[in-house]
């Protein structure tokens, strides 16, 4: 089902919504010196006027998933910590972009689908509803289609929202679940658009993405005798200063330290690429260099991942690590490097 929105629907569906709901959405903030754009809970209705759908978010909304601080509770002899009752509105986030439904994706994968089920990131989960949102254009450095994602269409999430130059359209992907929710009959009432005119934007945006400069030619899972063996990380990686920044930016890195305040257990982020990460208590390090983190960061997401979770890759290509790296560090050269050292032939587009 296709239906087309003014602005001012759009506005009136996010009011009534959040008589219900928490809608969480994209807003430009100032972070110390710099504007970001960032989700952030819509508190009240004047705000849905400045809800910024233009740009690529500074940081998807993993943190609203798996906090980067998050007290887990009173940790008891022999039993895990569980989380209380839900007793927040559920969530709805709007305007999510396509890379960072596949981190969702992934995040589901590791937390809920497999062996191991996450209590707290699964009462997160379905607790929430995503609203998608189709680029219009490529967001700086990203490389997802490389990495299997669609930039401009998504039928995984319940809805999907797309601008026109004029008002919105929006699929409905997934109706029991907006029924269950008690959104549908939000929705029914709107103006019909048609599979045709819809059909006809997503064309004319995919034109829009088919050029890109960047390829990757190596099929996944990425070959893990030749990384160690025939790569010098260190040529390219020898500028990385270990901060942590790419992992924290990227909505598919979800590696995490506990530790406790009296009995009280927390979780928070952490990080490969610091030093600490693989230190023992004796002193040993077993990845003792940078060059060695980045080794593992880029095998986590282009061979350990793929070969653990059916070949998908640990990569939405988003472009954020590369976009906020404050020494440039690209992971596309990254990637480059390693299919050179292995093929020995050159990745156009690629180098410099
Ligand atoms: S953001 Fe750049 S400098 Fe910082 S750890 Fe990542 S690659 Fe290294
Ligand atoms: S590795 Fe970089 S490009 Fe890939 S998902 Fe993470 S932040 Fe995005």
């Amino acid at each position: 089902m296709i239906k087309k929105l003014t602005n001012q629907d759009l506005k009136a569906l996010l009011k009534e919504l959040r008589q219900e709901f928490l809608v969480i959405a994209p807003f430009k903030v100032k972070q110390g010196r710099l504007m970001k754009v960032l989700y952030q809970p819509v508190k009240n209705d004047e705000q849905l006027s400045s809800i910024y759908l233009t740009d690529q978010p500074d940081a998807s909304p993993k943190e609203y998933f798996l906090p980067r601080d998050d007290k887990l509770g009173e940790e008891t002899a022999g039993a895990d910590c569980e989380p209380a009752d839900w007793q927040d509105q559920p969530r709805i986030f709007l305007g999510v972009r396509s890379c960072d439904i596949a981190g969702i994706e992934l995040f589901d994968d590791v937390f809920i689908e497999n062996d191991y089920i996450d209590p707290f990131y699964q009462q997160r989960r379905e607790n929430s509803i995503i609203i998608g949102y189709s680029c219009s254009e490529k967001a700086d450095n990203s490389f997802c289609q490389e990495v299997g994602v669609n930039p401009v269409d998504n039928d995984n999430v319940p809805l999907m929202l797309y601008q026109k130059e004029e008002g919105f359209f929006l699929k409905i992907n997934d109706e029991d679940k907006l029924k269950e929710m008690g959104i549908l009959e939000k929705i029914e009432n709107l103006a019909d658009g048609t599979d045709e005119d819809l059909e006809a934007l997503i064309n004319e945006r995919q034109e829009a993405f088919k050029e890109d400069d960047f390829t990757i030619k190596s099929e996944l899972p990425f070959p893990e005798k030749e990384a160690f063996s025939s790569v010098n990380w260190e040529e390219v990686t020898a500028s990385c200063l270990g901060c942590g920044v790419c992992t924290f930016y990227c909505p598919t890195c979800f590696c995490f330290k506990f530790f406790w305040e009296d009995v009280e257990k927390n979780r928070a982020w952490d990080s490969c690429m610091f030093s600490l990460f693989t230190e023992h208590a004796s002193g040993h390090n077993p990845r003792e260099s940078q060059e060695q983190r980045w080794r593992q960061r880029l095998m986590h997401k282009f061979s350990y991942h793929p070969k653990n979770y059916q070949g998908e890759p640990g990569c939405v290509g988003c472009g954020r690590c590369v976009s906020k790296c404050p020494v440039n560090l690209d992971i596309r050269k990254v990637i480059a490097h390693f299919e050179n050292s292995i093929v020995g032939e050159g990745v156009k587009g690629n180098e410099g």
